[in-house]
């Protein structure tokens, strides 16, 4: 792509290109030009011709001085050349034709048969080092495989994860919003995309104090000095916003919720009756995160956490675990997600070795991982092992939800937390009326609201299970003569707590069926002269299907049993 680049715009410098999970990119300075997407293909047709003359990737070793002379026009390189040579790493440079970059290599053999069936996707800008400071550079976005079925297939996933991008639906259904006067990463719920948060919230709740939690509300943020306690304070500074300095106190919008937890459970003294105590709240949180990393709802600077920490003696983890899985399978299962299919369990390890980035203590090590394990294994749930990815307190159970495009991203997590409950001195009183020290499960039932809104949205298009629909029912005069008997449809739906509403306008019906399949909403109700008559209802559900004519009380024991079992169908 470079050589196709420099030979269509001579005084392009190329700087860097690596490749990347899906692809690659490479950033040009193009200096006075200008390129866009509609420049593509005569890049791509370009690099057709070019490629399918090389034979080989030639590998040179060369001193600094000679690579500084290879690249003396291109003072993007020679940055490189220098970096490389600061960290005493060897200088190598690759040829093939006419056309010579700096790089570290691995190449096919043969790249005039081998590199055939590939595609430019997209256009960007780019900063220089990733740096607001430096200059803006055009980046292109392309794609390789072996073959041209394996290419095709990919761009099929990709047209796919397009059309269910949940910024795009969000926008089409006016789910949230971006104010820049608010601010990058700080989204706005509409009205309608409230609706589908306050159910979620609603919910998780209800479903919880259930099963034994106990909600509580704390208040978004604390003095710095509970986050040295913790030990996140200055460790994660880089994700967290700066300190406000109030009266003699600092203060800092929290990162997270456990401290204000462990402070409730030290309110008073603790005894073993009391245990396992589960605390949680619909938490907010605040973390920092840069802007070029900040996407819709699935990347936020502060966002709701189904949040819980559950205190309990170390010899009954194991059952609490094996609790919160099923809760979290029951509550992800409710909202569509199967377990095995949509979303799996990575059970997360500490690297033992490193004690700068893990709590040094082998036996506490040794036994959480073996009760994480041993839960996984008893219920059967889909699994897999990875290295290096715990917590610094303890190691973790992530539950990984395969996305429209078939990759998989951490929804949230359960750890387990041996570390905690000794920096903030938590007790208990045991049998034997003992001071004990309790473990603490950190977990998120549906991980933050943002985020698992933007899994729905994108799950299902916008076509939400009728619980979750911000307008569940649409009623659809067919005159203005039945706009009386419409409202008055809309009303008794209303006060039955369904999501109902007339479309008032003066159109036809076909436009009215139309423009309610347009916003998803599950059930249209007709309404003319003789439904009017018989108090009844024409109903149609909005991927077009007749459900004929029916009494009105008929129709809203039915919606509200469907909303009350949280239907999927
Ligand atoms: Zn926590």
């Amino acid at each position: 792509m470079a050589a196709a680049v420099i030979s269509l715009w001579p005084n392009t410098r190329p700087t860097l290109g690596p490749p990347i999970e899906e692809g690659f990119y490479y950033d040009f300075d193009f200096g006075k030009d200008k390129i866009s997407e509609d420049d593509l293909p005569k890049i791509e047709s370009e690099m057709h011709k070019i490629v399918s003359s090389w034979k080989s990737f030639e590998k040179e070793e060369v001193t600094p001085d000679k690579a500084k002379d290879l690249f003396k026009s291109n003072s993007y390189k020679i940055e490189l050349v220098d970096e490389l040579q600061k960290e005493n790493q060897p200088l190598t440079v690759y040829k093939s034709g006419n056309f010579i970059d700096l790089c570290r290599g691995g190449h096919v053999e043969n790249p005039g048969q081998e590199i055939k069936y590939f595609k430019l996707l997209s256009v960007a800008g780019a900063y220089w080092r990733g740096s607001e400071k430096n200059k803006m550079l055009t980046r292109i976005y392309g794609t390789a495989f072996a073959s041209q079925k394996e290419l095709e297939e990919y761009l099929e996933r990709r047209e796919l994860a397009e059309e269910s991008d949940h910024r795009k639906i969000g926008k089409e259904l006016d789910l949230f919003v971006f104010s820049d006067l608010v601010g990058k990463g700080l989204p706005l719920l509409t009205p309608k995309g409230s609706v589908i948060r306050r159910e979620l919230e609603r919910f998780v709740v209800d479903e919880e104090i259930k099963r034994g939690y106990q909600h509580v509300y704390t208040p978004p943020l604390a003095k710095t000095e509970l986050y040295r306690v913790s030990g996140h304070y200055p460790y994660y500074k880089k994700t967290m916003y700066p300190v406000m300095r109030v009266d003699e106190d600092e203060l800092i919008l929290r990162p997270m919720t456990c401290p204000h937890h462990f402070m409730l459970f030290k309110s008073r003294p603790r005894s073993y009756k009391e245990l396992p105590l589960k605390i949680a709240e619909i938490s907010p949180q605040f973390r920092y995160e840069k802007s070029g990393e900040l996407s819709g709802l699935m990347r936020v600077r502060t966002f709701i956490l189904s949040d819980s920490h559950i205190f309990t003696p170390k010899e009954r983890a194991k059952e609490v675990i094996k609790d919160v899985i099923e809760l979290i399978n029951f509550l992800n299962g409710k909202l569509g997600f199967e377990v095995g299919k949509d979303y799996r369990f990575r059970l997360s390890l500490g690297d033992r070795s490193d004690e700068k980035k893990y709590f040094k203590d082998d036996k506490a090590w040794d036994y959480a991982e073996d009760v994480l394990r041993s839960v996984l294994k008893e219920i059967g749930a889909p699994y897999f092992e990875a290295e290096s990815q715990a917590a610094f307190y303890g190691p973790k159970i992530d539950v990984q939800i395969k996305k429209v495009n078939g990759q998989e991203e951490t929804a949230f997590t359960v750890q387990y937390d041996f570390v905690m409950p000794k920096r903030f001195e938590l007790k208990y009183i045991n049998e034997k009326g003992e001071e004990a020290e309790p473990v603490v499960i950190h977990r998120a039932s549906v991980g933050a609201f943002e985020r698992t809104m933007a899994f729905l949205i994108e799950k299902y298009k916008g076509k939400f299970p009728t619980w979750l629909a911000p307008v569940q029912v649409k009623v659809l005069p067919i005159t203005e003569r039945n706009l009386d008997y419409a409202n008055g449809v809309t009303k008794k739906l209303t006060i039955e707590g369904i999501r109902a509403d007339t479309d008032e306008r003066n159109e036809t019906l076909q436009a009215k069926i139309r423009d309610a399949q347009l916003e998803k909403i599950p059930y249209m109700l007709i309404v003319g002269d003789k439904e009017q008559q018989s108090e009844t209802i024409s109903g149609r559900g909005r991927s077009g299907k007749d459900y004929g004519v029916h009494p009105l009380e008929t129709f809203i024991t039915n919606i509200k049993n469907d909303i009350e079992t949280k239907s999927l169908q």
